[in-house]
């Protein structure tokens, strides 16, 4: 890389492109999540809250006062089949009314779902709405997350991860899907919005497999950028074969925490994303700038 480069480069790294705050299912407001990646050593972040960009402003306000770099994100839930699949989104037009109003379904989709989750938990245990109400702030997209700390509460699980293995897991017969675009739909809006879209946690552990590579393709032929190949649920065998898929396609390949504040044990920074990766997300995205100290 040139000295002008250098010069002209206006984040620093390290970089973790992938936190939640209780906009979603984070356990913090942005602030705080801006100050623990701060305090971790973090210079450049991205806030992912799923299926919402209602944190962004705060965020920025944070990472500004920290002299911090913020890209605008988000995790937009989709579904490839039976398949939850995960879509980070950055730099995207927030105003922009097809993929707005993609998120506003899901959202209220999900709060439906996650009724009807505790409706069928109501019928064995003593868990109500009011429990999950009082467990999720104002606005946030729900998820089971909220429903795990209402277990919580209710004494029924001991912590979030505690529920998932236990009454939140689909064995126990309680589960509800919810709406969710199909990837290549999905890819379709965050690049009309401008927004640079990446896999998140590609080929997670226990969460089924990757989707399959002709279709990952198709992905990639719609504007797809990357995947995030650097996350603790990712297995081995599924980040080899998506190496070589970004080695032939010349993809981006990120690395992120998923820090979730004290919902999951994930710590910011415990992966990063290279500056040069950063550098092409910021050069693709027309949607929103990035919020630079
Ligand atoms: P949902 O999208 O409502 O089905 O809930 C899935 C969300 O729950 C994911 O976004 C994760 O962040 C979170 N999650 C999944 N498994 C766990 C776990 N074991 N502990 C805490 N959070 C989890
Ligand atoms: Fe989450
Ligand atoms: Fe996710
Ligand atoms: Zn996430």
């Amino acid at each position: 890389m040139s000295g002008q480069r250098r010069f002209e480069r206006r984040f620093e790294g390290p970089s973790d492109l992938h936190l939640h705050s209780l906009r979603s299912d984070g356990t913090e407001p942005p602030e705080t999540v801006v100050r623990a990646a701060h305090r971790y050593g973090l210079r450049t972040i991205a806030l992912t809250d799923h299926d919402t960009t209602a944190g962004w402003a705060e965020a920025a306000e944070a990472t500004t006062s920290l002299g911090m770099t913020l890209l605008p994100g988000m995790e937009l839930s989709a579904k490839h089949g039976w398949r939850s699949v995960h879509l980070l989104a950055y730099l995207f037009d927030p105003d922009n009314p097809a993929l707005r109003a993609e998120m506003e379904r899901v959202r209220t989709d999900r709060m439906g779902r996650a009724e009807r989750i505790v409706r069928n938990i109501s019928r064995d245990y003593d868990l109500s709405w009011a429990d999950v109400v009082a467990q999720t702030s104002d606005g946030a997209t729900v998820g089971r997350p909220h429903i795990a700390d209402a277990l919580v509460a209710r004494g029924l699980a001991v912590d979030r991860s505690a529920a998932f293995e236990g009454i939140l897991h689909p064995r126990e017969g309680y589960y509800e899907g919810h709406y969710a675009p199909d990837p290549l739909t999905a890819v379709r809006l965050i690049v009309a919005a401008g927004g640079v879209p990446v896999v998140a946690h590609p080929t997670p552990a226990g969460r089924g497999l990757m989707m399959p590579v002709p279709y990952l393709e198709e992905l990639i032929d719609a504007g797809l950028a990357g995947f995030e190949l650097d996350h603790r649920e990712n297995t081995p065998a599924g980040v080899a074969v998506l190496r070589g898929i970004v080695e032939r396609r010349n993809l981006i390949v990120t690395g992120s925490s998923d820090y979730h504040g004290l919902g999951k044990p994930n710590l910011p920074g415990e992966n990063t994303t290279s500056d040069e990766m950063v550098e092409r997300i910021i050069a693709r995205g027309t949607g929103v700038a990035p919020v630079f100290p």
